[in-house]
């Protein structure tokens, strides 16, 4: 992303500028954690990469592509996106092996193939995938997705995102809305997926240490912007405290 503006309710009394000329350069294979307070523009962050809207000012590019102008459900194949809202990735009224295939099918095909039958072969894929969540999920495949609880349904939707490798994937506080047991499990799930495929992965998180374990790579977003950006190379010989007191202090500079 390079330097990227957005400004909602432009013109209005509401008019609030998220993002103010921000700058951001992923590496393939890259883990870095968001930290921010309320308001940083995170989400914002989040949702313009995805393509909910398009930027004011600023180019996007995904894997050497422009995707600036590049519609939303066109770039919601090639991402992952996780919200806090274990209720917003999955359709509740169709059962796991249909969001499965769903998820799948559109991806790999790149149409809608909601009338196809899904193949013997996909099924057993669909069932080895589940299995590796250690739920249970393999032998509801025709069980509802509503009928799950909230981190049933998250680790659901990170597999539904991660099915077929996807160029980036977006966490925005996936497991805050947890209980702890099942949010460390879903996280669990979550570095060993990223870990085990390579995969791009931006998460926002409200825990530092959290942000400092995980990641190779540690962002901190204030007023629209990136304004701390450390590498775990960078901090091998920094104590975390004093990384924590840096970010702080970086924090109330801006
Ligand atoms: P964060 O995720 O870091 O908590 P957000 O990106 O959600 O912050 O929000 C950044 C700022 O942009 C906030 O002031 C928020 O109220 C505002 N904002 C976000 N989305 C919209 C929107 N769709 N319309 C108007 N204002 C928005
Ligand atoms: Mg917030
Ligand atoms: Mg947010």
């Amino acid at each position: 992303l390079k330097n990227i503006y957005k400004t909602f309710n432009k013109g209005s009394i509401n008019e609030k500028q998220a993002l103010s000329g921000l700058d951001l350069d992923l590496k393939r294979g890259d883990f870095a954690t968001i930290v921010g307070s309320n308001g940083a523009g995170k989400s914002t962050l989040f949702n313009a990469i995805a393509g909910s809207f398009y930027v004011d000012r600023g180019l996007i590019e995904l894997d050497g592509e422009d995707i600036t102008f590049m519609r939303e459900h066109e770039r919601a194949k090639m991402l992952g996106y996780l919200f806090q809202d274990p209720m917003k990735g999955t359709a509740p009224h169709m059962t796991i092996e249909e969001n499965l295939a769903i998820a799948y099918l559109r991806v790999s095909t790149g149409k809608y193939q909601i009338f196809t039958r899904v193949s013997k072969k996909d099924k057993e894929m669909f069932k080895e995938h589940l299995s590796l969540l250690n739920m249970g999920l393999e032998d509801r495949m025709n069980h509802p997705v509503g009928l799950l609880s909230g981190g049933q349904r998250q680790a659901l939707t990170l597999l539904m995102a991660t099915l077929v490798t996807p160029k980036l994937l977006l966490l925005d506080e996936h497991t805050a809305a947890l209980d702890p047991a099942t949010a460390a499990k879903v996280l669990e799930l979550t570095k060993s997926i990223v870990k085990e495929r390579n995969i791009t992965c931006l998460m926002v998180t409200h825990n530092m240490n959290q942000a400092l374990e995980l990641g190779n790579r540690t962002l901190m977003m204030d007023c629209g912007r990136i304004v701390f950006d450390v590498f775990r190379e960078e901090r091998s010989h920094m104590k975390v405290s004093d990384l924590l007191e840096k970010f702080s202090l970086n924090a109330g500079k801006n």
